[in-house]
C-alpha cells in the first residue's frame, strides 16, 4: 500500500488526510504547551528584567552615594580653601601688624641714636675749657675717637695747630670738631651716628703728647665749654 492514507474498510474511519493530519495535532494541547513556553519566556523575561532592574537600582544607588560622596569632597574641599584663604588673610594681617611695629620701633631706635650723645674718647681731662677753645682728654695714644653726636662729616684732614682734624656738623647748626688724630677713619661727606669711628688718638699739630682736642660750637661757630655741653646731656666728664 502506497500511502494508506485512504485506507478503505476496517473500522478506521476514512478521514482526508489533511483533516486527519490537523486532528492529529491535537491544537489545544500543542497551543497550550506555546503557550507554557511563552509563559516560561515572559517569566525570563521578567526576571531577566527584574535583574536588570535590581542591577539598576544598585547601579543607581551606587551612582547617588558616588554623587554624594563627591558632593561631600567638593564641599570639604571649598571649607578647606575658605579656611585657608582665612588663615593666609590672618597671617597676612599679623604681618602688616609686625611690620608696622618693627618700622615704628626701627624710627624709634634711630631716632634715640640720633638723639644720643658720647664721649668721644676715654682717659681723664688734663686740659679744661677756658685756658683754651676746648677740652682735653688724654687716653694712650691710639686710643679710638668716636663720634659724640650724630652729625655729616664736613672736614678730614690737616689744619693748622689742630693737626689731623675731623669736623662733625650736627643738625641745627652746631659744629664738633676732634684734633691732633694719629689716624682717620672717616671721609667728607659721610653720616655717622655717636659712637661712629672717627679716628685715633695721637699727637698731631701743636702737641706735648697724644691727647683728643675737642671742641664744640654753637650755631654761627661760637664756642662752648665742651664739658658743660656733654654734661647737659648726661655724659660725665
Ligand atoms: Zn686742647
Amino acid at each position: 500500500m502506497a500511502g494508506g492514507t485512504l485506507a478503505v474498510g476496517g473500522l478506521q474511519p476514512v478521514v482526508p488526510l489533511h483533516l486527519r493530519t490537523v486532528a492529529d495535532a491535537r491544537p489545544a494541547p500543542a497551543r497550550s504547551a506555546a503557550a507554557e513556553g511563552a509563559a516560561d519566556g515572559n517569566a525570563d523575561d521578567e526576571d531577566r528584567l527584574l535583574r536588570q532592574l535590581g542591577r539598576q537600582s544598585v547601579i543607581n544607588a551606587r551612582r547617588t552615594s558616588e554623587k554624594a560622596a563627591r558632593d561631600r569632597r567638593a564641599a570639604a574641599d571649598r571649607r578647606a580653601a575658605a579656611a585657608r584663604r582665612a588663615a593666609a588673610s590672618r597671617v597676612a594681617a599679623a604681618s602688616r601688624v609686625l611690620a608696622a611695629r618693627a618700622s615704628r620701633d626701627h624710627a624709634r631706635a634711630a631716632l634715640a641714636v640720633a638723639d644720643s650723645y658720647l664721649r668721644p674718647t676715654s682717659g681723664p681731662l688734663t686740659q679744661p675749657y677756658g685756658s683754651h677753645p676746648g677740652i682735653d682728654l688724654a687716653p694712650p695714644f691710639g686710643t679710638p675717637v668716636v663720634a659724640a653726636h650724630a652729625g655729616v662729616v664736613t672736614f678730614v684732614g690737616e689744619q693748622d695747630g689742630y693737626g689731623n682734624h675731623v669736623e662733625v656738623a650736627l643738625p641745627g647748626g652746631y659744629l664738633i670738631t676732634y684734633s691732633h688724630l694719629s689716624a682717620f677713619s672717616v671721609a667728607v661727606g659721610q653720616a655717622v651716628l655717636a659712637g661712629a669711628p672717627l679716628g685715633a688718638v695721637g699727637s698731631t699739630g701743636l702737641s706735648t703728647g697724644p691727647h683728643l682736642h675737642f671742641e664744640v660750637m654753637l650755631p654761627g661757630r661760637v664756642r662752648t665749654d665742651p664739658a658743660t655741653w656733654l654734661m647737659a646731656h648726661g655724659i660725665s666728664v
